[in-house]
């Protein structure tokens, strides 16, 4: 028989779905894959149930219904001062995933280069690879995960036709700052290509720090497609909805793109998301700020039984170095084989950051770092922090 696709066939379950699998097989507290163990806003739920009893539960209009796009276009002008036009700059997608996808095959054309920063959210690589786009990748490498303006410079040539741009980053914790944007602005704008920015966390940045899109420098509001999730904003994971806003002439091959994929996103959901959009800022403030505790309570939690932490600027993912507690359990430095011992003996569940890297070409991957996700409960965290400390001692 004739082989199916050659990217899809063969190629794993996602890292999230097969550690959250793993963690129910073991009742394991679930640190892995990235959601809040609390429903977002109860206004909002409010809202959609009552919509879905009363509609319209019809097709809405294929580029989101107006009152979203009307939302997210005052959502960029309120936070960023960004001007768009709620008719032709802003599209509604289910979910970030899908927006990806969509900019992905509305841009490439077969042959053309596109760059990503590894560690990198595992449906980058496919969906560009899907595309038709020859993958070049640049990497962070951690504590610091700074931006190297040389590696950067080589990775880009007049066949790049785009960089997928992850700010703030999964699952590096990284915000990028304003020299590391205009290091990547001045590079698309000298190459003429563009930037897909995937900022599904722009409401998630700790330290007083303000996310800053790159959208928003010097000439990069006619090359950048910005990417939103009201699964993250709103800590509404499974209802994927998504929004991307951009240059009228890019977004409308998107909608294209868009149109024969999803065609449109349960209308219900969209009308409370864009009520959502508009809450206080008070809403916002307190969204980093609860997960700014969280984040500090894992972090103390976790180095004081060993766990050497990684600084987290943004994102719910911390990262931990257990070289260090490898070397004392005697175990190899292998973050695959520790996520599942972890999770088997000690009952948590963590993801290995090995699996955010393209794999099979390179031999340098690292394999001494875990990801946990710190957007749970206090208790929750405690009962894993407690979990740990007496498996490593053990
Ligand atoms: N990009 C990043 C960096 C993510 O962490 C996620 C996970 N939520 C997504 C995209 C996908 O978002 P969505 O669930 O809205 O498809
Ligand atoms: N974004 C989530 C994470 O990084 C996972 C989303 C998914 O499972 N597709 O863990």
């Amino acid at each position: 028989m004739k082989p199916t696709n050659s990217i899809y066939t063969g190629l794993p379950t996602t890292i999230f779905e097969t550690m959250s699998r793993l963690a129910i097989q073991h009742g394991a507290i679930n640190l892995g894959q990235g959601f809040p163990d609390e429903d977002g806003p109860l206004d909002i739920r409010q809202m959609a149930a009552e919509l879905l009893i009363d509609g319209p539960n019809q097709y809405p209009p294929m580029l989101g219904l107006p009152a979203l796009r009307e939302a997210v276009a005052e959502a960029n002008r309120r936070f960023y001062q960004l001007d768009m036009d709620p008719a032709t700059n802003i599209l509604v997608t289910s979910g970030a995933t899908e927006a990806l996808s969509d900019c992905l095959n509305a841009l490439i054309e077969p042959g053309d280069e596109v760059i990503l920063i590894e560690p990198l959210y595992d449906c980058y690589l496919p969906l560009a690879e899907r595309a038709g786009a020859h993958v070049k990748s640049v990497r962070l490498v951690p504590p610091g995960w700074k931006l190297d303006r040389a590696e950067l410079e080589a990775a880009f040539s007049d066949k790049t036709k785009a960089i997928l741009l992850n700010n703030p980053h999964n699952p590096a914790g990284k915000v990028f700052d304003r020299a590391e944007l205009e290091l990547i602005a001045e590079l698309v704008t000298k190459h003429d290509a563009y930037a897909i920015c995937d900022e599904v966390y722009e409401h998630i940045l700790f330290d007083d720090r303000t996310h800053i899109p790159l959208m928003t420098l010097d000439g990069m509001d006619q090359r950048c497609l910005r990417i939103g999730s009201a699964g993250k904003t709103f800590s509404l994971t499974g209802w994927k909805v998504g929004y991307i806003s951009g240059p009228a002439q890019l977004l409308d091959p998107v909608a294209k793109a868009h149109q024969f994929t999803t065609f449109t996103t349960p209308p219900a959901l969209q009308a409370a998301v864009a009520f959502g959009l508009a809450k206080e800022d008070t809403y916002y403030r307190s969204l980093a700020g609860e997960l700014q505790t969280k984040r500090d309570h894992l972090n103390a939690g976790l180095a004081a039984i060993g766990f050497a932490m990684i600084p987290c600027a943004g994102t719910y993912f911390l990262t931990a170095d257990i070289a260090a507690l490898c070397r004392h359990k005697q175990l190899p430095i292998d973050d695959v084989a520790f996520c599942q011992a972890m999770t088997e003996q000690a009952g948590v569940t963590a993801v290995p950051v090995s699996a955010f890297y393209r794999p099979g070409q390179q031999s340098d991957i690292p394999s001494q770092f875990v990801r946990f996700c710190f957007s749970k409960q206090i208790p929750v965290l405690d009962e894993a922090i407690a979990r740990l400390s007496k498996w490593i001692k053990g």
